[in-house]
């Protein structure tokens, strides 16, 4: 393999030097989380932050920086106030977050709680007429405890690399992967049965509801409803409150000592579409024959409402600016074109992605191929944890092993070694895979993603490792370089 190795040593080394010794990876990401904070899609905070982005690509030096919006007719959301407090039999403040997406209180609401499974139909239809300005509290809490956590170990990683099917009960990425299309066929019936939910709390003149977090105490696990569009209905007041909470609640209700709590939401609905853009940035190809060839790498710039969106996707955004700021400062003179895009919306569906897919690569219910569609050489994708990268996934293309085993080859001493054909899951490079489009995420250690980072409270700069943005950085700037200089577009699954 050795014999035919595609690496230019030279350049490897001046991205590893440039991203080991004056990263700037870990200060970009401050002064997204600093500055703007959550990075809810639509928001101000969002469209602050996009600028920022904007700004700080073009004094890179890339060309061709712009915006391009995604805009379909969506709206803009975002929590003023909101406070749950427990009134009697003592006071105590409540850790709470409300749901994205939802309409304000009428005022400030006071009331004992009403048990009730609301995301349970025939349930809620048993309280029909007597919830009028009631507080509703879900007796069921979620368990998010059995999720991966910690690195990789190396029997884990070897397995991965040994499978020889894309999807395996056991692999690393086990998160059920469905084709694409399926998947998007089932989130259209899925918000059908949160309608109607939604439809009748809203008919019962519900006053709020109340969830219990479905992760660790202390740890708020977000959530939103899927109304982020002008002609969506306004669902009721929700919140998610911490499992301590909801814990002595449900219990101070069972021994009948009736909670008092008071509670308020205050939100802006806004019906305007200008904050949603997705952000580009290139350095240009310049081989006569490559260069509209195009090596894209992307990862979603929104984030959820909660914390201020560091792991996901702050430092996934950080480093893809980082990748381009190495290559810029080495001055490598790229054969095909590389392209950065930041794309807004991923936590409503991968809006930001899927407008430019639809726009430029090709239909993925109808298989239709767009002008870009036999162009993008590869797309990486980056906004798996911000944790350390320990190989990449194939996405199911077993030929890619060679390549890839080649281009991990200068970062096995650090622990980056695995190529596995597995699927990874659920982000903005699923669709591009769908027209074929080889499109990848990489694997990295989960740490305390799952427990501590992903859509809570706690996903905070302080959580992020800056060692691990500069390896990641390193290895993501020697595939995105070597994609651009090889003599053949990366193959494609056959
Ligand atoms: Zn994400």
């Amino acid at each position: 393999m050795y014999a035919q190795s595609e690496l230019n040593y030279k350049v490897v080394n001046a991205i590893k030097t440039e991203s080991y010794d004056n990263s700037q990876a870990y200060e970009m990401l401050n002064e997204i989380t600093t500055l703007f904070g959550p990075r809810l899609s639509g928001t101000e905070n969002y469209m602050d932050a996009a600028t920022w982005a904007k700004d700080e690509l073009e004094s890179l030096g890339l060309d061709n920086v712009h915006f391009e919006s995604y805009s379909d007719n969506f709206r803009n959301w975002s929590a003023k106030s909101f406070s749950i407090e427990l009134l009697k039999p003592r006071y105590s403040k409540i850790n709470t977050i409300p749901y994205a997406w939802v309409n304000q209180t009428k005022g400030v609401i006071k009331g004992v709680p009403v048990l009730v499974d609301h995301n349970n139909l025939e349930e809620l239809k048993k309280y029909s007429g007597k919830l009028r300005g009631k507080i509703l509290l879900n007796p069921n809490v979620g368990n998010r405890d059995d999720v991966r956590t910690g690195p990789f170990t190396d029997e884990i990683l070897a397995a991965a690399a040994n499978h020889n099917k894309p999807n395996n009960p056991d692999g690393l990425d086990n998160s059920g992967l469905e084709p694409f299309t399926e998947s998007l066929k089932r989130k259209i019936s899925d918000k059908k049965e949160t309608d109607v939910i939604q439809l009748l709390l809203l008919k019962e003149k519900v006053a709020a509801v109340i969830t219990g977090s479905s992760s660790s105490p202390g740890i708020i696990y977000a959530r939103q409803l899927p109304y982020h569009k002008q002609r969506d209905l306004k669902p009721v007041p929700h919140f998610v409150i911490g499992k301590e909470d909801h814990q002595l609640i449900v219990g101070m209700i069972e021994k009948g000592l009736n909670p008092d709590l008071k509670l308020h939401l205050k939100v802006d609905f806004k019906d305007v579409s200008e904050n949603h853009v997705n952000i580009f940035g290139e350095i240009p190809g310049i081989d006569e024959k490559l260069k509209d060839q195009i090596v894209l790498i992307g990862g979603h710039y929104d984030s959820y409402h909660s914390g201020t969106g560091a792991a996901d996707n702050g430092q996934g955004c950080a480093t893809l600016m980082e990748v381009m700021r190495i290559l810029k400062k080495i001055d490598i003179k790229p054969r095909r074109t590389i392209r950065i895009a930041l794309w807004g919306g991923e936590e409503q569906g991968l809006n930001g992605s899927m407008h430019y897919i639809k726009n430029y690569v090709g239909d993925v219910v109808t298989g239709a191929k767009g002008e870009e569609h036999s162009k993008i050489s590869a797309y990486f994708n980056h906004d798996n944890n911000g944790h350390n990268i320990r190989g990449i996934f194939m996405q199911g293309n077993p030929e890619l092993r060679p390549i890839f085993e080649d281009y991990l080859s200068p970062f096995h001493s650090v622990g980056a070694k695995t190529v596995s054909v597995e699927n990874a899951c659920c982000t903005d490079h699923v669709p591009f895979d769908a027209l074929n489009i080889p499109a990848f995420e990489w694997i990295q250690d989960p740490m305390h993603y799952f427990t501590h980072q992903i859509h809570t409270n706690l996903d905070v700069l302080d959580l992020v490792t800056e060692s691990s943005l500069k390896h990641n950085a390193a290895i993501i700037a020697t595939f995105v370089y070597h994609t651009a200089m090889r003599d053949e577009l990366l193959p494609r699954k056959k």
